[in-house]
């Protein structure tokens, strides 16, 4: 069948306004190669650089999106005209057409190859939340929350792309009532709602990046699921942080929204009472938060809504603070927000919060009930900004099944 002309209706949350890039195969061609998603489609963008004589014909023929990422700003923008341009022009459409790629066709696969990875903990709202559950009485929040971007570093070898199914990690937990810790699979699998941050170019060793430079930077936007074993992490976290509790699965979608699809999404940050440090302080610097509302289901239905402006710490802060002491960026690196909560019930990111260590169950549509993850259920995290002329840009979705332990 035809694909239509043009290939995506105005609102469409992958209209033309939003253009987000991925990596693709079909059983017809299972090369890796750059994708675009427009409306119901992918654009094979390849064999229409080729065709066009497109400059950067070389940067999309790619089985990963890094070296577009790597090629910076300028060209990050000119792509996405010439992209534009290809699904606007009927000058294009007859080399065009038979390059869209039914969505439902196309497989996707890891959109760019991970660098290291970073996970914020910026969120009042949830890092309240979790220092009233785990220390109830005292204060909610450390005393240096205020002052930093808190945050530490993950497991890159083992993020993955959306659909991919995740294992139910196995390790030592003291089991409550019990004096001594226990081996075996963890008993409270959670996730994490987050929204990633895709570093294009990278950065000399020993430059920080100032909070002015953030676009320079950042290529683009994907949403995260951080799953989280909470046994684990309680057993293990102090006094380094987070470790096994968290390296083994971070899941990402597939899709990866440039920065200029997100012109309009740009909103103030939350108000601080805290006035932060120069190289943190964006009273006066762009940009600030981002405007994305986020959906959260289990098993396909709807357990909270997290709505991304009420971060405390911006994109831009946390990227600042991240190379502030020098420390390089490379192509690829990610970071993530971390959880993101809101300051009502239902906008809680996490089971951790949402059941409130699971005190609380959340009641599924078919009876059943949840305080934390069971073998064979399936989350999804979608989100969506405001685009021009009221349409919305979409995320996409970040979606994965548990499966039981192997150890
Ligand atoms: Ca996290």
């Amino acid at each position: 069948m035809t694909a239509p002309w043009p290939p995506a209706p105005a609102d469409h949350p992958f209209g033309i306004h939003n253009l987000p890039y991925g990596i693709l195969t079909t059983t017809e061609d299972p090369a890796r190669r750059i994708g675009v998603a427009i409306g119901d489609h992918v654009l094979d963008v390849s064999p229409v650089a080729q065709a066009t004589r497109s400059d950067h014909a070389v940067l999309l023929d790619a089985p990963n999106l890094n070296p577009l990422m790597a090629a910076g700003r300028s060209v990050w923008t000119t792509v996405r005209a010439e992209i534009t341009a290809w699904l606007t022009d009927p000058d294009y459409r007859d080399i065009v057409r038979p390059r869209l790629i039914p969505r439902r066709n196309a497989r996707l696969h890891l959109p760019f190859e991970v660098g290291d990875y970073v996970d914020f903990y910026s969120s009042e709202h949830h890092a309240g939340n979790v220092g009233s559950i785990f220390r109830p009485g005292g204060p909610p929040l450390p005393p240096n929350w205020k002052h930093l971007p808190i945050g530490y570093h993950g497991r890159s070898g083992t993020v993955v792309v959306s659909g991919t199914d995740i294992v139910r990690p196995s390790g030592q937990r003291l089991v409550p009532g019990e004096s001594l810790p226990a081996y075996g699979p963890c008993l409270r699998l959670d996730i994490e709602a987050e929204v990633g941050f895709v570093v294009g170019t990278g950065t000399r060793f020993g430059d920080p990046v100032p909070l002015g430079a953030f676009r320079d930077h950042v290529f683009g936007v994907c949403l995260v699921n951080d799953w989280s074993a909470r046994d684990i992490q309680a057993w293990e976290t102090v006094p380094l942080g987070p470790f096994l509790a968290k390296s083994f699965a971070t899941s990402v979608s597939p899709w990866v929204v440039p920065l200029d699809a997100l012109a309009h999404a740009w909103v103030d940050p939350p108000a601080r009472d805290v006035d932060p440090l120069p190289y943190l302080d964006d009273r006066k610097a762009e940009p600030g938060a981002l405007d994305l509302e986020i959906e959260v289901a289990l098993n396909h239905h709807t357990i909270s809504r997290p709505p991304f402006r009420t971060m405390y710490w911006t994109a831009a802060q946390q990227l600042a603070h991240m190379t502030v002491n020098g420390a390089s960026l490379r192509t690829g690196d990610l970071y993530a927000s971390g959880t993101v909560s809101g300051p009502r019930a239902d906008q809680r990111g996490c089971l951790l919060e949402l059941t409130w260590n699971g005190r609380d169950m959340i009641e599924l549509p078919d009876g059943s009930l949840r305080t934390f993850l069971e073998d064979g259920d399936e989350v999804a995290i979608t989100a969506s900004a405001p685009g021009p002329d009221g349409t919305r840009v979409g995320l996409g979705e970040v979606t994965g099944r548990v499966v039981p332990t192997r150890g």
